[in-house]
């Protein structure tokens, strides 16, 4: 009898890991066939971290066996399989040619490199390529298109935002958002008095099984020079396990994510912060789900609505909001450099070797755990390179390399955006700059420190302030004209013409210790 012929092979990328992607939609297992693979080169693209690149590879495997066990045929090319070609596109192609499938099927990739990847192959090879909607997000990408050319002068996610409430339902009373408000930002922003956090719930634990210890060694024996640990991996790898940390974080955090979510503590990576991106960016987690549960818990009077609401935007309103910006300004927006910013990241970045406690302590971290929460992200690393004047694509690349979370779509228009302002106001309506005094007040990273967030000249001036000055300095031309920043300008001028020349040599000093000559 003859063999019957492959009829679609389904792509699934690492951060496709749906069971019930739209790409799997109308498989049949006697003619259909899965195709997933771990290559070298995506982790060495950007020098992803240790828990970055394990987070990937053992949900990967996970996903492959749970897909083995529903009875589908899986093509996997591991890291150690002979002959590994190292990238996606050829072993792709690879595929492509000994199994002959009439056609592939994928759902949309969550980064146009990889998208344009898989498009050559199939257009090389000649076969078909059908790509579905990634339905695991609330929005279309083209439902966010017709929101961005509705007659706006700017997009803001705000409005956004809140069409999305209208359209889900989500925190509505009626037409109307629930507690009479859309945001309740001013009340979310609280910090920890001098005793700090104090105890603090134990979020919930995954022990390594065999599956994800086989991930661990294959990243220490693949990856040995890179850089991170794998001593405090503690990541849902697997949809069960991502269902029991929504369930942790909304039943023991949630209810204090809202007062303290932008405050920062040494020594206190987690706090009562969702650490539910990971889980959701690989798609081991559908949104729906997580925003369903959160307005469970302020509808029945468990959680405050602020903290809810601002946790739901996060959701509802930024994830799907920075998706639709990427693909609306992708591939020309990696480019975008609105500050002409040229420097070099400094290797600190990558050790965590640096006198000032606050970049320490954020880098050791994110190296140890793969994790900074977003002030430590936005107000402490992204801000460090803003001031600086880092080039945002080397920003861009370190972020992504970093985190766990980390995918593109995600990523790139908060830190080249929303974090270095490179897109010129695309993501945010003014510069995040902020001098050290907004460190010390929201962490006892100065408590620590060798210099002082109050002084911008001088030997235990703090690099931070000294560089905001700088900053306002360098761009005064381009902020005061803009109502967001126009009171930081006018701050500016109330300094005599010696001593902005003062921080100007002082700022100088700093990046070239920070980044070289
Ligand atoms: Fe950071 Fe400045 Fe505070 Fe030191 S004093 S921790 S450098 S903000």
């Amino acid at each position: 009898m003859a063999k019957t012929r492959l009829r679609h092979l389904v792509v699934v990328l690492g951060d496709q890991l749906d069971p019930a992607s739209a790409a799997l939609d109308g498989f049949d297992p006697r003619t259909d066939a899965v195709w997933m693979a771990e290559v070298k080169g995506e982790g060495t693209h950007v020098w992803s971290t240790k828990p970055r690149l394990a987070v990937f590879l053992a949900a990967m495997r996970h996903h492959r066996d749970a897909l083995r066990d529903r009875g589908f045929t899986v093509h996997y090319t591991d890291l150690d399989t002979p002959g590994n070609r190292g990238t996606l596109a050829a072993e792709l192609a690879n595929a492509v040619r000994t199994l002959r499938p009439t056609g592939l099927v994928a759902i949309e990739p969550g980064e146009y490199r990889v998208w344009q990847d898989v498009q050559g192959v199939a257009d090389a090879a000649g076969v078909p390529l059908a790509v579905r909607t990634d339905r695991h997000f609330l929005g279309t990408v083209e439902e966010f298109q017709a929101h961005a050319s509705d007659g706006r002068k700017q997009l803001r996610m705000e409005f956004f935002y809140r069409d999305m409430r209208k359209r889900t339902g989500i925190l509505m009373d009626g037409l109307q958002p629930v507690g009479g408000a859309w945001n309740f930002d001013k009340e979310n922003r609280g910090h920890f008095l001098k005793g700090g956090p104090g105890l603090t719930p134990e979020p919930i634990s995954f022990p390594p099984d065999a599956v994800t210890r086989s991930a661990f060694d294959a990243v220490e024996r693949h990856f040995p020079g890179h850089p991170g640990s794998l001593k405090h991996f503690d990541w849902p790898v697997t949809p069960a396990d991502a269902d029991r940390a929504l369930a942790d974080f909304v039943a023991h955090r949630l209810p204090q994510f809202g007062d303290y979510q932008d405050a920062m503590w040494t020594g206190r990576p987690y706090l009562y912060h969702a650490r539910l991106g990971q889980a959701m960016n690989l798609k081991l987690l559908d949104p729906r789900r997580v925003l369903a549960a959160a307005e469970q818990s302020y509808r029945d009077g468990l959680a405050p609505l602020a903290g809810v609401e601002g946790f739901v935007r996060q959701i509802l309103g930024w994830r799907e909001y920075v998706r639709g910006v990427y693909w609306r300004l992708m591939p020309g927006y990696l480019d975008r450099n609105g500050l002409n910013a040229t420097r070099p990241l400094p290797a600190a970045y990558w050790t965590g070797d640096t006198d000032m406690n606050c970049l320490r302590q954020a880098v050791t971290q994110t190296l140890e755990y793969g994790y900074a929460h977003h002030i430590q992200r936005l107000m402490v690393l992204g801000l460090f390179a803003l001031l600086l004047g880092v080039d945002p694509k080397r920003v861009h690349e370190w972020f992504l390399a970093v985190y766990v979370d980390a995918v593109e779509w995600a990523e790139l228009p908060n830190v080249l955006g929303m974090s270095q302002y490179a897109d010129g106001g695309v993501m945010a309506s003014k510069p995040y700059a902020a001098s050290g005094k907004y460190i010390d007040r929201m962490s006892n990273y100065c408590k620590g420190c060798r210099y002082d967030p109050g002084k911008s000249v001088g030997d235990d001036a703090c690099p931070v302030t000294t560089l905001y000055w700088d900053f306002l300095d360098r761009h005064e031309a381009l902020l005061a004209p803009n109502p967001r920043t126009a009171l930081q300008v006018k701050n500016l001028k109330r300094l005599t013409a010696g001593e902005r020349s003062e921080i100007r040599a002082q700022g100088r000093r700093v990046t070239l210790k920070m980044c070289g000559g």
